[in-house]
């Protein structure tokens, strides 16, 4: 394809034009830039507002911090580690893990630490897209991708008094390095998957914890365990027994999705299964707080050895009173004032707005915050009409409750890295999906979520203020391959730039 700019001038380290631009240097950014390189598509830049890569690995660093997917599994297909020390690494491993991945794909030289993207829109003569950062410069790409993820913004609900308080205040995914829990009185607002690995290594060393429950989730046992010289030594020395404990596991997982259909046998089991687990370890006063009503897998099942546990500690307490304001010296709620040294707010991710701030504008200047008001609407969680050469990874409807997102991304890169190849091939300038496939896609994946679980019973974050699943995949991993496989020609239209217009590449070549 021809560029605009074709030898690229750089302007304070970022160049004019590349052919690939992506934004966010978490996993799915990580992904793509490792096929790329792998296809010799050199010409291609990451840009990350953080300065290092590793997304919500990089941002998350609060104690405890770990997976709720066992390693083997959350990590690349192409890379595996034999570095894991447990079944459930915790966070500076997995860290270490993309880390590595850079490194050893060489893909750290195609990274932009520090630049964040303000606006990205597309020209439609030029067929390119024209992003600008924060500090103004302008970068023309020929392929726009977002890697951006849904748990990039911490959500800080905005209650009475949250500047009024004198201690430390901070959320779970900005956790201070300085700060030391020993002797202190600490709440933790939230009981989510973040909180339930907090609690029980603050409650080690910290004077008292309370913990500020809006409502209950489902808890079972994450059947963790160190991994003994044995295992390293076969993992290292035949890569096929990990291979094999992978697929093992992948399996498993995957058999989840079917616990999480509504109003099923199954699902009715699995939340007998899951309370009964839950009374043998909570303390036998709380049950009636902890034990939710509403079906397990509405919200995210919590995997924790530690956190019913924890709550058998004389320093730990479960305060299930709404939070009506924050004050100087802590929180008071209907009927008590509880003093706090420091608050933590465990209180979750914006998960909604897909790819903001970023004001990403397509063909005649349609905007994408518009078109998704009530909801976002795509080709498999990855493609717009009227956004060409535009591609979201982990985007709308790609997360999962029962299994590795690291699959689904790695589903998208091949998806995306066949659509480049297809749309070069077809010596067109840009891809774009058709509003018919869009709009199919989009009633098939609305009747699956409405089988499912996370319907209708209580609020999660999977739903918007709306009410639709924005941001679940509604089958199973599988089906989602299957879809992605290989590119569908008829869903996708292929355009030129009029000048470059041949007698073998017209408009709608496909
Ligand atoms: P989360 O699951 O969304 O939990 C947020 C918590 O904050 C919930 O308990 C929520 O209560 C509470 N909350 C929100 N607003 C509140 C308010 N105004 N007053 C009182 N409580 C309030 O967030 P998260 O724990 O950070 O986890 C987010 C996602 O990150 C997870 O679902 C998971 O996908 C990922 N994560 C994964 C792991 C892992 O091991 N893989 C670890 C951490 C995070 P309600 O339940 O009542 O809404």
């Amino acid at each position: 394809m021809d560029h605009v700019n074709s030898a690229p001038e750089e302007q304070s380290g970022l160049p004019r034009h590349c052919k690939v631009l992506v934004v966010g240097g978490g996993i799915s950014g990580i992904c793509l830039g490792v096929q790329l390189r792998k296809q010799n598509i050199d010409d291609f830049i990451i840009l990350e507002k953080s300065l290092d890569a590793g997304g919500t690995w990089l941002n998350n660093t609060y104690p405890g911090c770990g997976c709720d997917v066992p390693s083997l599994l959350y990590s690349f297909s192409f890379k595996s580690n034999v570095a894991w020390t447990r079944k459930y690494a915790p966070q500076p491993e997995i860290l270490q893990y993309f880390r590595d991945c850079i490194d050893h794909f060489s893909v750290t030289d195609h990274f932009r630490f520090g630049v964040s993207v303000a606006s990205a829109r597309w020209d439609d003569t030029l067929k390119q897209w024209l992003i600008t950062t924060d500090s103004g410069e302008t970068i023309s790409c020929d392929y726009f991708v977002s890697a951006v993820g849904q748990l990039s913004r911490p959500s800080v609900p905005t209650i009475e008094g949250l500047d009024l308080f004198d201690g430390s205040l901070f959320h779970s995914a900005q956790w201070p390095r300085e700060f030391k829990p020993q002797g202190l009185n600490i709440g933790v607002v939230g009981n989510g998957a973040s909180a339930i690995q907090i609690v029980p290594e603050l409650a080690k060393s910290a004077s008292s914890v309370k913990i500020f429950q809006r409502s209950p989730n489902w808890i079972l046992p994450r059947h963790d365990h160190r991994y003994g010289v044995g295992w390293k030594f076969l993992n290292r020395y035949m890569p096929f027994c990990a291979r094999i404990q992978r697929l093992f596991m992948y399996l498993a997982f995957e058999m989840r999705i079917l616990f999480y259909n509504r109003r099923t046998f199954l699902n009715k089991a699995f939340t007998g299964w899951t309370r009964y687990r839950m009374r043998r370890k909570a303390p036998s006063q709380l049950t009636h707080e902890l034990i939710p009503s509403f079906p397990a897998g509405c919200k995210r099942v919590l995997l924790s050895n530690n956190y019913l546990e924890s709550l058998h500690r004389p320093n730990v307490e479960l305060i299930t009173e709404r939070i009506d304001k924050f004050t100087a010296s802590g929180v008071k709620t209907k009927s008590r004032s509880v003093s706090l040294d420091a608050i933590v707010m465990a209180t979750g991710f914006e998960t909604h707005r897909f790819l903001y701030p970023i004001e990403v504008t397509g063909k005649e200047g349609s905007s994408l915050t518009q078109r998704w008001k009530q909801r976002p609407q795509t080709y498999l969680g990855m493609l717009v009409p009227d956004f060409p050469n535009f591609c979201m990874l982990y985007g709308p409807n790609t997360n999962l409750g029962h299994n590795s997102v690291i699959f689904m991304v790695e589903c998208q890169v091949n998806y995306l890295m066949q659509l480049i190849k297809l749309t070069e091939a077809s010596k067109a300038d840009c891809f774009e999906v058709t509003p018919e496939a869009t709009t199919d896609f989009d009633n098939r994946l609305q009747q699956q979520l409405g089988k499912k679980v996370w319907n209708g019973y209580a609020k999660n974050w999977y739903t918007n203020e709306q009410g639709y699943i924005t941001n679940n995949w509604c089958r199973s991993t599988l089906a989602y391959m299957w879809q992605t496989r290989r590119v569908k020609k008829s869903a996708l239209r292929f355009s030129s730039r009029p000048c470059t217009k041949t007698a073998d590449a017209t408009p709608n070549v496909c």
